[in-house]
């Protein structure tokens, strides 16, 4: 099996090849690098530097090698940004999607994983959220993979391009070993920030909204390790190697935090005082976003791992000594 990892460089993409790597499975890295590291490709693995929005560079890349499957998470992924700029996310996401998507037409590649997000939901009707919920983007980010997850239905009716959709909820933690993890410039998730802010670099943590129908009024999220992510790509690729229909999964634990839980089992893991301070709502941020993840774990096999100290205690690991 030979696999095409469109930003392999990056935080979620870079874990994945580690898991791919360590696997001895045959794997290519194409990345652009501009938001991606290349000292997140281990060093025998080969990185291609294409940009998906230079379709001839990219097509002669997937001629070259004879992809067995692809597996999709070069994007921007910052819901501010792209509410400021979406000119920047509908043509790097969704046109360079489509020119991948092109590319795996003409070159006859027929598995293709799609890294995609629990934000496409907007504000959810109910919790757990399931697969079924309706579907409502509420910014242009989540706009971006809505649009291509319906490219990939067409794709798959017009040229039988078989797809498994992964909605991410909050992907979080870094590798066990400390060699890669998460590294964004400038860093908007949480547990980085609460991180950074116990090791000092950071002088405290605002909370964004604390008036929300909630269990301490904070932000409730479902927070998955990077690696529990990285597995259920593995076996998205093996559901589609044994000919399983194109389908979409939610990823998650099932289990929500607040963002008052995370700053206490942050102290606790590190041992430290975590300053804080409540500050307003952060625009767009729903209450509450959890997964429900029976579907994957009975189509897919799936079951997460690592729990929440798990996350932190990786993440605090990372950050300690960051290589990049
Ligand atoms: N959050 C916060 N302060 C921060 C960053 C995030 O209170 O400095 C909250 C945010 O409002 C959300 C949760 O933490 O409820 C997770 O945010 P993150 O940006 O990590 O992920 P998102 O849920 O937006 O994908």
């Amino acid at each position: 099996m030979k696999i095409l990892v469109t930003g392999g460089a990056g935080y979620i993409g870079s874990h994945f090849v580690k898991i791919l790597n360590d696997k001895n499975i045959n794997v290519v890295v194409l990345d652009n690098l501009s938001r991606g590291h290349r000292e997140a490709v281990p060093q025998n693995v080969t990185l291609e530097v294409v940009d998906l929005l230079d379709y001839e560079k990219l097509n002669v890349t997937l001629k070259n090698y004879n992809f067995d499957a692809v597996v999709h998470f070069a994007a921007f992924a910052y819901v501010g940004e792209s509410v400021e700029n979406p000119v920047l996310y509908y043509q790097n996401n969704v046109v360079g999607s489509f020119n991948l998507l092109k590319a795996c037409v003409e070159n006859n590649i027929k598995k293709f994983v799609f890294s995609s997000t629990c934000s496409l939901y907007g504000n959810p009707e109910t919790v757990p959220i399931s697969e079924s919920q309706k579907t409502n983007p509420i910014n242009p980010y989540a706009q971006t993979k809505l649009i291509i997850e319906n490219m990939l239905s067409d794709f798959d009716k017009a040229y039988g391009l078989k797809y498994v959709v992964l909605r991410y909820f909050n992907a979080a933690g870094d590798d066990f070993t400390g060699s890669i993890g998460e590294s964004h410039e400038p860093e908007p998730h949480l547990i980085p920030i609460v991180i950074n802010t116990a090791l000092g670099s950071r002088e405290k943590v605002l909370i964004f909204g604390n008036d929300y129908k909630t269990k301490d009024g904070t932000c409730v999220r479902d927070y998955i390790h990077i690696n529990d992510l990285g597995d259920a790509h593995l076996r998205a690729l093996e559901y589609l190697n044994k000919n399983g229909e194109s389908d979409i999964f939610n990823l998650g634990t099932g289990d929500g935090y607040s963002v008052n839980e995370i700053i206490e089992t942050a102290e606790k893991i590190t041992n430290l005082k975590i300053k804080k301070e409540i500050a307003p709502r952060r625009e767009g941020d729903p209450a509450t976003l959890v997964a429900d993840n029976q579907k994957a774990k009975t189509k897919l096999g799936w079951t997460p791992k690592h729990n929440l100290e798990e996350i932190i205690s990786s993440a605090y690991n990372w950050h300690k000594n960051k290589r990049f």
